[in-house]
């Protein structure tokens, strides 16, 4: 084969012989990632994607330590004008991962590249600001963004990457049950973003806005975190017996007055599969009717 070719697209073939970091590959990959950064405005110490940025390890890999070339333009806007994620386009490398992610594995279809040449640059719609555009905020192109371009807002200067804690869990919003990486900050006990996981068979990846973006109720000072009794038209609190065990005296005498079929068990999507096989077992079982639904969405 005459030149250099790319392995990410290049199917390997029996008999093939393959040099990966030959003096002439090693010189071609110094001088793209030299010309990528040299283009942007890469300042890694203020950048959010320090520490887990592919352009910076690559940098890092190839022993570039300082850009070669001064092709920075300085007219790029930060586009913050969306709910939950900044544009930085100076930091764009231009490999369209975000546009294949928008367009053909959440089909969004939002993302493009505009312009042509060294004005390239991606859109949203027809070059309009995120905010204004028809992104639904399901943040897919800030988890494939390999560099510091599409971020979320609200996890700037929250934490450095390093210093999170990731922890796996189920999606508590709907019923499809999308697995994702809670990032906490335990010096403070906080979550300060949220990531699909990528090998999950429910999600690939992805997850949407609720998913990704709806964390605040978990540290909400208003989240309920005791039982309530209404009494004389105001709720105050109560203990879990003593809950249950009103909930069960009425629903006793609901059922001797009116019989089982007068009670109605709904179940939530935002419980697991267990919880709602154990709640149609009580339903059921004790309540004594089939009177059991479930709410598969929200
Ligand atoms: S995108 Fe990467 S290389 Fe550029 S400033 Fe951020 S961390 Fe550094
Ligand atoms: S947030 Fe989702 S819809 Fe919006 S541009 Fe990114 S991938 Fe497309
Ligand atoms: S994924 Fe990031 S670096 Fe790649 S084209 Fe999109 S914004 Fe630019």
């Amino acid at each position: 084969m005459t030149g250099l070719k790319t392995s990410s697209n290049l199917p390997a073939t029996d008999g093939m012989k393959v040099f990966t970091n030959s003096k002439q590959v090693l010189d071609a990959q110094r001088l793209v990632v030299d010309l990528a950064l040299s283009s942007g405005r890469h300042d890694c110490l203020a950048c959010e994607q320090n520490g887990n940025c592919e352009l910076q390890d690559a940098a890092y890999y190839l022993g570039i330590t300082k850009p070669s070339f001064n092709l920075y333009d300085d007219d790029y806007q930060i586009d913050d004008t969306s709910e939950f994620i900044v544009v930085d386009r100076s930091k764009c490398i231009s490999c369209g991962r975000c546009i294949v992610g928008c367009n053909h594995t959440v089909v969004n279809e939002v993302l493009n590249y505009g312009n042509r040449g060294f004005e390239t640059k991606i859109v949203f719609d027809t070059d309009l600001p995120m905010g204004s555009s028809t992104c639904v905020q399901c943040g897919e192109c800030v988890q494939l963004c390999p560099v510091g371009c599409i971020i979320d807002k609200r996890a700037i200067g929250a934490g450095r990457t390093w210093e999170l804690d990731k922890v796996e869990t189920v999606c508590p919003y709907c019923g499809v049950g999308c697995r994702l990486e809670v990032h906490v900050d335990r010096t403070q006990d906080k979550i300060i973003r949220i990531t699909g996981v990528e090998d999950s068979p429910t999600n690939n990846g992805m997850l949407c806005v609720k998913g990704r973006y709806g964390f605040d109720f978990v540290q909400s000072e208003e989240r309920i975190t005791s039982p309530l009794i209404k009494e004389d038209g105001k709720f105050r609190k109560a203990s879990w017996e003593e809950a249950i065990a009103l909930v069960a005296s009425k629903f006793t005498s609901f059922k001797k007055e009116y019989g089982s079929d007068s009670i109605v068990g709904l179940a939530s999507a935002k419980v697991t599969n267990e919880e709602n096989f154990a709640f149609q077992k009580l339903i059921r079982k004790e309540v004594g009717t089939n009177n059991v639904d479930h709410c598969a969405r929200l």
